[in-house]
């Protein structure tokens, strides 16, 4: 971990002791020397801290303990490896939906699995298919989530029905905001949308995250500030 750094899981200062210790990563779970944790008491080794936005964000569901979706993916967004935009949202999306999911039935071996098949299908959606193909990474990454708990494939019928209902959802909601694109109001409303969908069609509530007020408007140029929901005069 770096001097300048926060904490890659809670965002938290670091702190540093005078001697190491062994210390097990947050992240991997491997036992390492280190001097370094956060004051919460996270350690990342040095694997895990030089992991791609995308690995990162796979390890951070599958070890994440959450059943709140929008908590875990506002986050990771905080996090200084994630930027502001970019298609890592596109697998963050399922990715938290998967891990809150998998944790709230208690499937453990079942999310690991599942959030590494949505990270090899999230890398085919590219960045810009929101304003380039009319189709919302963010939203797409709902459709993702929801074919992996049904087991949807193109041949399958009221699973490819959800799975293609949900990604329609989602756009629709989206798509009434207007752009420019943000990925970060682009992420919420889709895990939102996703959310409701959970609970009519899945038969799974997640814990709700009320009144968000989005903390990444002085980083976004294209900030819609108060046509967006969730804009917060104080940022
Ligand atoms: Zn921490
Ligand atoms: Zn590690």
């Amino acid at each position: 971990m770096d001097q300048e750094d926060n904490c890659l899981i809670c965002e938290a200062d670091l702190k540093y002791e005078d001697e190491c210790s062994r210390m097990i990563c947050s992240l991997c779970g491997e036992e390492y020397e280190s001097k370094i944790t956060c004051v919460d008491g996270h350690y990342i080794c040095n694997k895990c801290y030089f992991l791609s936005a995308n690995d990162l964000i796979k390890r951070i569901c599958v070890e994440s303990e959450l059943e709140n979706p929008l908590e875990m993916a506002i986050n990771i967004m905080k996090n200084q490896r994630i930027a502001m935009h970019g298609p890592q949202h596109h697998f963050m999306v399922p990715a938290v939906l998967l891990s809150s999911y998998y944790n709230l039935k208690n499937d453990l071996a079942m999310k690991e699995e599942k959030i590494k098949v949505a990270q090899e299908r999230a890398v085919n959606v590219l960045g810009g298919f929101c304003g380039f193909y009319g189709d919302c990474g963010a939203a797409v990454g709902t459709g993702i989530f929801i074919s992996l708990v049904t087991d949807a494939s193109p041949l399958s019928s009221y699973e490819w029905k959800l799975s293609n209902l949900m990604t329609a959802r989602s756009l629709f909601s989206l798509a009434h905001i207007g752009g420019p694109r943000c990925c970060k109001r682009t992420t919420i409303m889709s895990i939102q949308s996703a959310s409701l969908f959970a609970v009519e069609y899945l038969g799974i509530k997640f814990p709700g995250s009320n009144n968000i007020k989005c903390d990444f408007s002085s980083l976004n140029n294209e900030c819609l500030f108060r046509v967006c929901p969730f804009y917060s005069e104080n940022n």
